[in-house]
């Protein structure tokens, strides 16, 4: 059966028929309203992220007088503004200007004195910016979503005050209020970030000259794509990374080894189970103090032009107003919610970055979409399991579920069907060919329990998989779906196809 139905049958809902639409009647009829200064707003909704900026639109359209507040002069939050967009702007670019450089010639293009205009990459990195935060005050406008520009703090219960640029401020009666106020760059303890040769990610997506050397702390998934950036545009970088292998968090171990393999066959250098202990500026170079993680006597010193430091994110919750009303952040600095994503105070909930889970855009809109259905009566409820994840290099890595190494440790038996791009027609066709796709499925059941993909495309690839496993499809369902020839797609048949029965038809 449908698994939404399932899970709005699971939440106490009564259906009729197989209808989705039928779930929430009251979207179709619904008009939207404008909420005008002065009377009390069904919603406020703080931040105007991934997170915040689909709950507004998703309330309003659920017929919900709906505010949202915003301190910066754009929409759209860490995502457009300084984080997914812009990164996957840059990648874009680098990659074409180093495929014309190292790539193009084999296919049988020859261009001469490709020269890079860093200026130019970076204005058209920035119209994609402005294009898609001008597109969210344009759905704002046609949701009647009511934007108000300014410090949002919670002043009561049923109660934000916005604190303008020019001083004033203005108060916004609501039943209830939504902190989707994301996350902020976590420092480094001693190295003192300047965003123009010690830089954060913000800093990275800026950057006025290509740097000869690069040293990134951090291995973890921004690291990786913004060194991407920087070494395909020419610089020598060097990750440092804490742990003994690269992509952060939930990456399937063999997948990770895969990746350092093609990047550092890119030109990407790597110190794991490295530790940085400080950085010191010398004229035009930083210093760069690393030891061993294992032991701290081998020290070496490394040398770069621009130190990025992408450590990781914490939840940004300054000046809210919490502790007035009582609600206390855990140790990692979030806010703590139920799984209706109500915080201690009920008509007060948070979604996103600042919340637990994978800090991640599309995490932030499923729940902020599903938070305001709730809000409106609707059944709530997310699978994180079936949250993907991507690494937008080239070639990309995405995953879905559990990785060997999860299976493992909780004892669940498993079966690996895997697919190298090498044996895919489209792959080879378009040489693309490092990488392949790995599916785990549980031995008994054959119920898909994670896939891995690291290949062209994965980004896009890994919605098939996520898509069967919201589902709760078997490999066996995916190995029997036609998929069209010739595509990359194939390939993850085929490893379904070798989870499913043991054996692929196109390899082995
Ligand atoms: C370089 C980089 C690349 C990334 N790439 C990806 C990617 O490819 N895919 C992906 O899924 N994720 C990516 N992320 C992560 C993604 O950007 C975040 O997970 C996502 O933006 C979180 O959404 P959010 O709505 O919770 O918060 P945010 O996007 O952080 O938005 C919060 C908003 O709230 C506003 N705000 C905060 N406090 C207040 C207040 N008191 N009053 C008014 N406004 C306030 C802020 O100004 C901001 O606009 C990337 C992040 C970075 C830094």
């Amino acid at each position: 059966m449908h698994a939404h139905l399932m899970r709005s049958i699971s939440a106490g809902v009564k259906l009729q028929s197989g209808n989705v639409g039928k779930v929430y009647p009251s979207l179709y009829s619904l008009q939207s309203r404008f909420y005008s200064s002065g009377e009390e707003a069904d919603l406020v909704v703080i931040g105007s992220g991934p997170g915040g900026y689909v709950a507004a639109i998703k309330a309003a359209q659920l017929g919900m007088k709906t505010v949202s507040i915003e301190k910066n002069a754009t929409l759209g939050g860490t995502c457009l503004n300084v984080g997914c967009i812009p990164s996957k702007a840059l990648l874009n670019n680098s990659h074409y200007y180093h495929m014309a450089q190292h790539d193009f010639k084999s296919r049988g293009i020859e261009v001469s004195n490709v020269t890079l205009n860093l200026e130019t990459m970076m204005a058209a990195k920035s119209n994609s910016v402005k294009a898609l935060t001008g597109g969210i005050a344009h759905l704002f406008k046609s949701n009647k979503v009511q934007l108000v520009k300014g410090h949002g703090k919670i002043t009561g219960a049923n109660e934000v005050t916005a604190l303008k640029e020019d001083g004033s401020t203005e108060v916004v009666r609501t039943k209830n209020i939504l902190i989707a106020t994301g996350s902020e760059v976590t420092p480094f303890p001693g190295i003192e970030i300047d965003e123009e040769t010690i830089v954060s990610s913000t800093g990275a997506l800026s950057l006025k000259q290509v740097p000869e050397k690069m040293i990134v702390i951090g291995a973890g998934v921004i690291g990786l794509e913004l060194g991407s950036v920087w070494g395909r545009l020419g610089s020598q970088v060097t990750a440092v990374e804490f742990m003994n292998s690269i992509g952060g968090v939930g990456i399937d171990a063999e997948v990770a080894k895969n990746f350092q393999k093609i990047l550092q066959k890119q030109g990407m250098n790597f110190k794991l189970g490295h530790k940085v202990t400080g950085a010191e500026r010398n004229g035009n170079t930083i210093l760069v103090n690393i030891e061993s993680a294992q032991d701290p006597s081998k020290k070496e010193q490394l040398e770069a032009n621009v130190l990025l430091v992408c450590v990781g994110r914490r939840p940004y919750t300054s000046n809210l107003g919490l502790e007035q009303l009582g609600i206390e952040k855990d140790e990692k600095g979030r806010i703590p919610v139920n799984s209706r994503f109500q915080t201690v105070v009920p008509n007060i909930y948070a979604i996103g970055d600042c919340i637990h889970g994978p800090m991640l855009a599309h995490k932030a809109e499923d729940e902020g979409v599903v938070c305001v259905e709730g809000i409106n009566g609707g059944p709530v409820h997310i699978d994180y399991n079936c949250v993907p994840s991507v690494i937008y290099t080239h070639p990309e890595v995405a995953w879905v579920g559990k990785s060997e190494e999860d299976l493992k440790r909780d004892n669940i038996a498993y079966k690996v069907g895997k697919f190298p791009f090498v044996a895919n027609s489209r792959a080879k066709t378009n040489n693309e060919t490092d990488g392949f796709c790995k599916v785990l499925a549980d031995k008994h059941t054959d119920s898909i329990l994670g896939v891995h993909i690291i290949g062209p495309s994965a980004g896009e690839l890994i919605a098939e998989a996520v898509l069967g496993m919201e589902y709760g499809a078997s490999a066996e369902d995916i190995a029997r779906t036609c998929h069209a020839h010739p595509t990359c797609s194939e390939a993850l048949r085929e490893a379904h196809l070798a989870a499913y029965c043991g054996k692929a038809i196109n390899f082995g």
